[in-house]
């Protein structure tokens, strides 16, 4: 079986804003703060996309989702993400496995780490068992434990749909 691996990485400023959604793999966590972003912010779909792309080498968010284009603004980044995956499985691969480490002080992930697996398992398809979705504080350490902003990390790995010969 031919298994390649991938990594992404996002990040995005936490802004006071009580109306614009705070979006993480898709889920809306109720917050009086958003993430700054032309898209809707999603450092979790953002990475998982990066990771995707990167395990296949087919490019990156940026060259998908240009953000000088008005028409990704507000964008929803599940629909992006989507978009990844359609190009990796256009080229003869398929997701495996993910497992994404979210770096945040606020909030906290595992309330929401169930909802957010089955939101990603619905948009790509896949098993919740091949999704893993950690949180982590960074201690109060530089801009992440300032609560200025929240990292994510993703690694993925992916396999040829056909046999290689
Ligand atoms: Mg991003």
């Amino acid at each position: 079986m031919h298994i390649r691996v991938g990594t992404g990485y996002d990040s995005h400023r936490l802004i006071a804003d009580k109306e614009r959604p705070l979006m993480l793999a898709g889920v809306r966590i109720p917050s009086d703060y958003a993430l700054a972003a032309h898209s809707d912010g999603d450092v979790i779909a953002h990475a998982v996309m990066d990771a995707i792309l990167g395990a296949c080498a087919l490019g990156d968010i940026g060259e998908m989702f240009p953000d000088t284009d008005a028409a990704n603004k507000g964008k929803d980044s599940i629909v992006m993400l989507q978009a990844a995956i359609a190009r990796i499985n256009g080229h003869g691969y398929k997701v495996n496995n993910l497992d994404i480490t979210v770096i945040a002080e606020d909030p906290k992930v595992r309330p929401y780490r169930h909802e957010m697996r089955k939101s990603l398992s619905a948009a790509l398809h896949m098993d919740l068992n091949d999704i893993s979705i950690k949180g982590k504080t960074n201690e109060g350490l530089g801009w992440i434990g300032a609560r200025e902003g929240i990292a994510c990390i993703a690694t993925v790995s992916v396999i040829r749909l056909e046999a290689d010969i």
